[in-house]
């Protein structure tokens, strides 16, 4: 999940892992990967640790990171606007843009290379970007551990709705 906050589910055969902690899966909170000077780290977690996966992959991660580099810094746009002025051209969107996508395939590497799904399905508001599935997909062989890299990343069947609806089926 890429929304508010950013978190996961393990499914095998159908069947949701929960784990003696009840956090199976929960990569939000792992901090980011690979992490380098470009990334801007030394971000405060609500969680109460640093540079947390979620303070860079979240929506209001990704776009307060946005508005405090902004030549305006009273603007503060939403992931969708930023990613609409990057489509349109605007070249601090494009690089935030770019910077969010390389962020995305070291986070999913990180998680490819304990676990090697399947599939990694994302929901969440941003699953609802497009840009994100082929570009990411392109750079994960940068990060994991293999000479291919064959995982399919693919948008949830239910949009950012899918996180309730399985909350309804709990
Ligand atoms: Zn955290």
């Amino acid at each position: 999940i890429l929304g508010t906050g950013v978190g996961g589910g393990i499914v095998i055969n159908k069947q949701l892992l929960s784990g003696p902690n009840a956090i199976c899966g929960e990569w939000g909170h792992n901090p980011l990967p690979w992490i380098n000077t470009k990334d801007k780290p030394g971000r405060t977690c609500y969680c109460g640790k640093q540079d947390c996966i979620e303070t860079f992959l979240s929506g209001p991660g990704f776009a307060s990171s946005y508005s405090g580099q902004s030549a305006e810094p009273n603007t503060f746009l939403s992931s969708e606007q930023i990613w609409q002025a990057a489509r349109q051209g605007d070249t601090l969107a494009s690089e935030h843009c770019d910077l969010y996508i390389e962020q995305l395939a070291k986070a999913l590497s990180s998680v490819i290379n304990i676990l090697d799904p399947a599939c990694i399905v994302l929901g969440g508001g941003l699953s609802n970007i497009d840009e994100i599935y082929e570009k990411t997909a392109a750079r994960l062989g940068n990060y994991v551990f293999s000479d291919s890299v064959n995982t399919p990343i693919k948008k949830a069947k239910y949009g950012d709705s899918s996180g309730v609806r399985g909350a309804a089926w709990l």
